[in-house]
């Protein structure tokens, strides 16, 4: 909407800039709002080993319940807290959700996949506001796994390098979201820690169509075989697509025809009419 070629150039303001312009503030302004009122809940989406039917981890992702009852999507408020600078606090706030998620399954030994965002990445605090909450839980980071987006692991990689190291340090895994829409070369998963990739759903979601979509997967799968990388199939929505994973020895999925994220009370009521002490839930 916005053009600035150089100094003297023109900007376009039309009507539905300033409508955009105004709506982000005034999601900006409701996010500051809610956060201290705990507006920010997690939602969990298990992911299943399909060879088993039984779900090994969790994802952890952000809803937003508010009074007004505006259905605002992560995609849209991340950027925003991203922007604002308000990721920190919604960053450490969820971190917080997590472990008392995790203390609650305390018998099941149920670890969570934790988004973690470009801008709270880079930032100086990152590190220590993350620490600061593991301490103060009282939960062991090996409970968890950090979610980072490749194009994000891309920017600034020397730093970012030593960053996972720190994390792997003490006891985070690391999986690279989104996997297959980013960066080109495939060279920086010899240089960053990772445990686990996750393809991205845009790769799952043809499978079942389109051939090149599975060559691409199968690809992807021996490679990470080679690699000793653990390899997740997201936005799995049918049976379909769910065998045609599982005949390429991809069994760690995720998606809506498993389950969509759940809320908290919904995971636990389904955890305790199951085994939660082998960790195991039936799901179909
Ligand atoms: P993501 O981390 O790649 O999360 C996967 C997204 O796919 C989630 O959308 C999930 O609800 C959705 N999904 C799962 N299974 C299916 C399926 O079978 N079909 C379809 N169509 N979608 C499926 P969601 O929850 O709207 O989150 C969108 C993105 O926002 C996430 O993408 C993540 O990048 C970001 N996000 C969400 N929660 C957090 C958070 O707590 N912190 C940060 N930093 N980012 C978050
Ligand atoms: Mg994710
Ligand atoms: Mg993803
Ligand atoms: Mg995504």
């Amino acid at each position: 909407h916005v053009k600035a070629k150089n100094k003297n150039d023109y900007r376009f303001y039309t009507p539905e800039f300033d409508k955009e312009t105004i709506w982000l503030a005034e999601i900006e302004e409701k996010m500051r709002q809610g956060l201290p009122r705990k507006e920010f809940v997690l939602y969990f989406q298990p992911i299943i080993d399909s060879s088993s039917h039984t779900v090994t981890y969790f994802e952890a992702l952000c809803r937003w319940h508010n009074d007004d009852a505006i259905d605002i999507m992560p995609d849209i408020f991340i950027p925003i807290a991203e922007q604002s600078g308000l990721i920190g606090s919604l960053t450490t706030q969820l971190l917080h959700q997590a472990c008392s998620f995790i203390k609650e399954l305390d018998e099941s030994n149920i670890r969570i996949s934790f988004n973690i965002s470009a801008t709270h990445l880079q930032s100086q605090d990152f590190m220590s506001e993350i620490k600061a909450v593991f301490d103060k839980e009282n939960v062991v980071p090996s409970c968890f796994i950090f979610e980072i987006t490749e194009t994000v692991l891309m920017q600034n990689w020397k730093r970012n390098v030593s960053l996972l190291n720190d994390l792997k340090l003490l006891g985070v895994e690391i999986a690279v979201d989104d996997f297959g829409t980013g960066y080109s070369s495939l060279g920086y998963l010899k240089r960053f820690p990772v445990d686990i990739l996750k393809i991205d759903r845009e790769f799952i979601r043809d499978l079942h169509h389109d051939a090149k979509n599975r060559i691409f997967v199968s690809a992807i799968v021996s490679m990470a075989s080679a690699l000793s990388l653990r390899i997740v199939a997201e936005g799995v929505e049918n049976k379909e697509q769910a065998s045609i994973l599982a005949e390429m020895n991809c069994f760690l999925q995720q998606g809506y025809y498993y389950s969509k994220p759940l809320p908290i009370l919904k995971v636990l009521r389904h955890l305790n009419s199951n085994s939660l002490h082998s960790n195991v839930i039936q799901l179909k």
